[in-house]
């Protein structure tokens, strides 16, 4: 690790990658480190293997998606958006399709084609890549950047660190960068696991796993999330479950928070009745789980039995007690506090040459597509700033 590198980038996840094709396109010698054998690990998981790569939605549309912290992304989603994400991968030869929630995937449904055709990028635009090599220090060099790794060390004026956050810590994503973020006198946030399992206190919830619920509003205080509920033996999980965790995770973190399922959100209450009433009416002798089955359709028996009563179709209560954790979370909430860096650029406020690029940062998405866009965006305005382009 001897050659004068112009700018090392740590992490070869979505960002990392993305981040050094585009520094080194713009004519830097540019050094990618990553720890595990090859690239990209996390990125062949996504979208069950198909890789959710982007949506359709406007920069505005996005920001306001993502919540309060998303405002940061603003300037950088002006440059590299959801459109330039779909533009630079059909450049690539990964041809994209939105479906029509306004997902974007690859045409093949394949996310091994989307780390194929980067891989493909970084080679051609002249990215050394180093495997096996896990960073494990970074600090200030008169005005470079030191980077020790296992295997040798190095310094370049410009460092990207795109270690991604702490959850499915299994790929790779163990929080060093935090950690060297911290150590450059960098201020991170709490960590929380997000898109993750609900648990629950109650035994019969845990009673159910494998029971599904379709287009259910399980809500928490102000929190609605609607979409499939599915019950496991530690509680909630299925796309509704795994949007709520990420708005009630800090909340969780205090104590349990109760939580509701309107497992009719299109029928008022007096509707509910009155369907029970006339499912009555055709079958009297018929005991009352399955005349609430008969009433409405799609109810599973199993979860009928723990309906008291037709008022509890709107309101069933459940304490949520915790998640499954940063081992089952998509993404992790918190990291580096962005406040301290750059937003047209990535770069540190702090220690100049320091960027930061992907989910190190404190940015998180919902699901369906925007935490990959965090990626693609904020390594895109790091690699261009680390490669001396425009921001
Ligand atoms: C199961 C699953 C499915 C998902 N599906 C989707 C989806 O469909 N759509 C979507 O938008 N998002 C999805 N996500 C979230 C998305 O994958 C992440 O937000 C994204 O990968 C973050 O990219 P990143 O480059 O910042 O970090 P990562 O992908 O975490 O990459 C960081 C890289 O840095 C390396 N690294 C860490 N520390 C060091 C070190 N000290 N030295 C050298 N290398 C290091 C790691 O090994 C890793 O390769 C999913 C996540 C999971 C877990």
């Amino acid at each position: 690790m001897d050659a004068p590198f112009d700018v090392v980038v740590i992490g070869a996840g979505p960002a990392g990658m993305i981040a050094a094709g585009r520094a080194a396109s713009l004519g830097r010698r540019v050094l990618l480190l990553e720890r595990n054998p090859s690239p990209g690990r996390k990125l062949l998981l996504t979208g069950n293997g198909r890789c959710n790569l982007t949506n359709d939605r406007d920069p505005a549309r996005f920001v306001e998606d993502c919540g309060p912290r998303g405002r940061f992304l603003h300037n950088a989603l002006a440059r590299f958006g959801t459109a330039e994400a779909v533009a630079f991968f059909e450049r690539l030869g990964v041809p994209c399709a939105a479906g029509p929630d306004g997902r974007v995937f690859p045409r093949s449904g394949r996310s091994a084609d989307v780390l194929a055709a980067l891989a493909r990028h970084l080679s051609r635009a002249g990215v050394e890549v180093g495997t096996g090599a896990r960073v494990t220090a970074v600090r200030r060099d008169g005005d470079r950047l030191a980077v020790e790794a296992r295997g040798g060390s190095t310094s370049a004026p410009v460092v990207i660190v795109a270690t991604g956050g702490v959850s499915y810590p299994r790929t790779g994503s163990t929080g060093d960068g935090h950690a060297f973020a911290a150590a450059l006198g960098h201020a991170v946030s709490d960590l929380l696991p997000g898109e993750v399992p609900l648990r629950a206190a109650e035994a019969w919830v845990r009673g159910l796993p494998g029971v599904s619920v379709r287009d259910v509003v399980l809500a928490a205080g102000k929190d609605r999330c609607r979409g499939d509920v599915v019950f496991t033996h530690s509680g909630l999980s299925g796309p509704a479950a795994l949007d709520l965790s990420r708005r009630v995770a800090g909340r969780l973190r205090a104590g349990p928070v109760a939580a509701t399922i309107d497992l009719c959100p299109d029928l008022s209450a007096a509707g509910v009745e009155a369907r029970v009433r006339g499912a009555t009416a055709d079958h009297p002798a018929r005991g009352a789980r399955r005349t609430l089955c008969a009433a409405l359709p799609g109810l599973p028996e199993r979860l009928a039995a723990h309906v008291a009563s037709p008022a509890t179709v709107k309101d069933l209560r459940v304490t949520l007690t915790g998640t499954a954790g940063f081992d089952e979370a998509v993404v992790t909430i918190g990291g580096v506090d962005t406040r301290e860096v750059r937003p047209a650029t990535m770069e540190s406020r702090l220690v100049p040459g320091l960027h930061f690029a992907g989910e190190v940062l404190d940015l998180d998405g919902p699901r369906g597509g925007y935490n990959l866009q965090i990626a693609w965006t904020t390594g895109w305005a790091a690699g261009t700033h680390a490669g001396g382009g425009e921001p």
